[in-house]
């Protein structure tokens, strides 16, 4: 009796080990098929003291992460990098092309890099905007079939943004989301107007995470794969993964409320320690560099 009561813990052990590894590293729930697609929007060069208070002066060459989510239901971006006009045309963002001096070459355009991985604008079928700034909802008017999924909040801020923080909004990005003159309904694309979470095709596989810091609408996206595990894609909810790691904030025109800021980081810490989720930041060059690139895939 006692040494078959032995057997049985040793098994319980061995079976909540198993469960645990394979947390790490699959979810079962997720349809199979369902990749996500690593993509880079050119590159900024931008004072790093911009992205961490406190960083010593000097400027750092940064991805502008952006993804795509295949899943049976649809298939998703999540944000859509720096305006294209800006390979041709270096005053579209008037001053702040000095302050970020983009990397541009024809080859970064969104639907060429679309292309190479097999995709074609009219496939893409939601929009999901992590926050609405230039380097983030730059190219959003590229997908009018497309319905895009933003926090209200940002929708507002974006067009008309408190004193202070209006330098990296675009209006001409993101204007022809508005109908025209003497419409009563506001959106001209198909819009989802969230003021929270939302699980987009109810099954826990492309998770959106409202978070208010970066910016008055600022959200996240847990993606859970069926073979990789969960990935928390930040958008600029936190910058750097040093910043993650001891807490640091950006500067105060990219910090709209600080406090949100922290809560966002608890937020992915908290992905990352209980579901063993992956992270990958829009901005920070190791942790970009370290994961595979579209056409290359994870499953
Ligand atoms: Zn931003």
């Amino acid at each position: 009796m006692k040494s078959s009561f032995k057997w049985m813990l040793a098994s319980l052990a061995i079976v909540a080990g198993w469960c645990l590894s394979l947390g790490a590293t699959a979810w079962a729930g997720s349809p199979e098929g369902m990749r996500l697609y690593v993509f880079s929007s050119g590159w900024l060069n931008i004072d790093k003291s911009a992205l961490q208070t406190g960083a010593a002066p000097g400027r750092i060459q940064i991805p502008v992460a952006f993804f795509l989510i295949k899943h049976p239901k649809g298939n998703v971006l999540f944000d859509t990098g720096n305006n294209d006009r800006i390979i041709t045309d270096p005053t579209y963002w008037g001053p702040m092309a000095a302050s970020l001096d983009p990397g541009r070459s024809p080859d970064v355009a969104i639907d060429v890099q679309l292309e190479k991985a097999g995709f074609k604008p009219s496939d893409i079928n939601y929009v999901i905007l992590g926050h609405m700034h230039l380097d983030h909802a730059g190219n959003v008017g590229k997908f009018p079939n497309a319905t895009i999924v933003v926090q209200r909040d940002e929708i507002t801020n974006a067009f008309w943004p408190p004193p202070g923080y209006a330098g990296p909004y675009i209006t001409s990005d993101f204007a022809m989301l508005r109908s025209g003159l003497g419409e009563s309904m506001p959106n001209k694309y198909k819009v989802i107007e969230l003021n929270g979470d939302l699980d987009l095709f109810g099954d826990g596989s492309v998770y959106i995470h409202r978070s208010v810091g970066h910016t008055p609408g600022s959200e996240m996206v847990v993606v859970r794969l069926p073979k990789t595990g969960p990935v928390v894609l930040t958008s600029d909810a936190c910058y750097l993964m040093e910043n993650l790691t001891k807490n640091l904030l950006p500067s105060v025109g990219l910090a709209y409320d600080p406090a949100g800021l922290l809560r966002g980081y608890a937020w992915i810490k908290h992905m990352r320690d209980v579901e063993g989720a992956d992270v990958i930041f829009a901005h920070d060059p190791e942790t970009f560099k370290a994961h595979k690139h579209s056409p290359e895939y994870y499953e």
